[in-house]
């Protein structure tokens, strides 16, 4: 991805840095060449000839958000079956182009995926990092594994049209490995597991439920770890977190129903979670409209309420989350991402600081790259948000792209009302 030539200067606004810290009022960033070289206060700027300047307006100088758990190629999507291959592998392709774009306008300007159809994951984050299209940096998944009869094996055997476009239906280590495999040849970065099912599948597959064995878990992370592959599953139930952590996962999407012995284990190789939780709220709240039966509604409230207490001890503890999660339903459509900072403000409890630092520094670390992304510090690449008002009064600011001034990677400007896009 092209970086920004020249000095570039941010200042007459707050600066919320990501890394937890105080905001710093009346505050500057420095940039040149795309590199952070100075974030601080505005009277202890060191001078920079033939800089550029954008101005903040008094509001908020922040880190890109990253989206810790994002589906690019999922839109539209109001039961399980509508993430089948429904569409040509051309179509969602093109849509996940669409959304990776919304994405980068709406403020975030890296993202990890959560899983993807066929694997259009890898082929999207060549084309963003080589500037073909915009999107957020990504770190890619591929299809994802899910154990014979598990969440995502809905299709019946009489119909016999399999699942290879979104996932790996595996029965035994034997096959897991085969698929990591698969995996490994296709050029992803996290192999995408369902170690449990969900409220949305209320008969046989349910958030109390396991999918895969432990077995097969092992012997995905064995041969994923083998080929530097990182591992991450979908995990309610607390024996399928418990699973997770002893097999050795990377990573926990949800971590739902999570009690101390899971705690410790997440803690002790501080193993970053991403809980995805605002779409539990936002089912339970517009579930109805697009038919969801009063069972899955209960589930939701269940899922949403335990989800909630272990992102309080999570954070309590002072273990790393990563905030996103899911967004492509029908009722949470692309492009509204931000409501899951609203909601953690609001519904869970965090503070809009503690909030902004997950959504953040917690996102950078669980791509593996707060080194070079995630907190405003010098030396590292600008990826920046100019936000028109208090953040940190108002967290909600950050749902309307019409209050983003600016969105920046590499510091160019990619988006935002304040200034037109940049031509290198
Ligand atoms: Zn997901």
């Amino acid at each position: 991805m092209k970086l920004q030539p020249g000095t570039t200067v941010v200042k007459n606004g707050q600066l919320v840095d990501g890394t937890g810290k105080a905001a710093v009022p009346n505050a500057a960033l420095v940039i040149t060449d795309g590199i952070i070289t100075y974030a601080g206060p505005a009277e202890d700027v060191p001078p920079a000839a033939e800089a550029r300047v954008i101005d903040a307006k008094g509001g908020t100088i922040m880190p890109g958000l990253i989206e810790a758990h994002i589906h690019l190629t999922y839109f539209n999507v109001s039961e399980l079956q509508d993430l089948d291959i429904k569409y040509p592998v051309e179509y969602v392709t093109l849509q996940s182009g669409v959304n990776a774009k919304t994405a980068l306008e709406c403020g975030y300007t890296a993202a990890r995926s959560g899983g993807c159809l066929h694997n259009i994951d890898v082929w999207m984050k060549k084309a963003i990092e080589e500037d073909m299209i915009p999107g957020p940096r990504l770190s890619a998944s591929g299809r994802e594994i899910c154990g014979a009869g598990g969440l995502m094996d809905w299709n019946p055997d009489y119909r016999r049209i399999g699942m290879e476009g979104i996932v790996f239906i595996v029965n035994g280590p034997e096959q897991a490995r085969t698929a990591v495999r698969k995996l490994v040849k296709d050029g992803i970065e996290w192999v995408k597991t369902y170690p449990t099912g969900d409220a949305a599948s209320p008969d046989i597959n349910d958030h109390h439920t396991l999918c895969m064995t432990f077995e097969e878990m092992h012997a995905v992370v064995a041969t994923a770890h083998n080929h530097g592959l990182k591992v991450t599953g979908h995990c309610r139930a607390t024996e399928g977190i418990r699973n997770a952590l002893k097999a050795g996962y990377d990573a926990i999407e949800h971590g739902t129903f999570m009690d101390d012995e899971c705690l410790d284990l997440l803690l002790k190789r501080n193993v970053p979670m991403c809980p995805g939780l605002g779409f539990e709220l936002f089912s339970v709240q517009r579930g109805k409209e697009f038919g969801l039966s009063q069972r899955v509604l209960d589930g939701h409230q269940e899922t949403l309420e335990a989800g909630a207490e272990s992102c309080r001890k999570v954070l309590k503890a002072g273990g790393t989350m990563g905030l996103g999660g899911d967004y492509g339903f029908a009722w949470t459509p692309h492009g509204t991402y931000a409501q899951e900072l609203t909601f953690f403000v609001n519904y869970v409890g965090f503070s809009p600081l503690e909030t902004i630092t997950c959504a953040t520094l917690g996102g950078a670390k669980m791509m593996g790259r707060e080194k070079e992304i995630g907190t405003l510090e010098a030396g590292k690449l600008a990826d920046v948000l100019v936000v028109a008002g208090d953040v940190l009064k108002d967290i909600s600011l950050l749902e309307n792209r019409d209050n983003l001034l600016a969105v920046m990677q590499g510091g160019v400007v990619k988006a935002g009302t304040l200034v037109k896009p940049a031509s290198l």
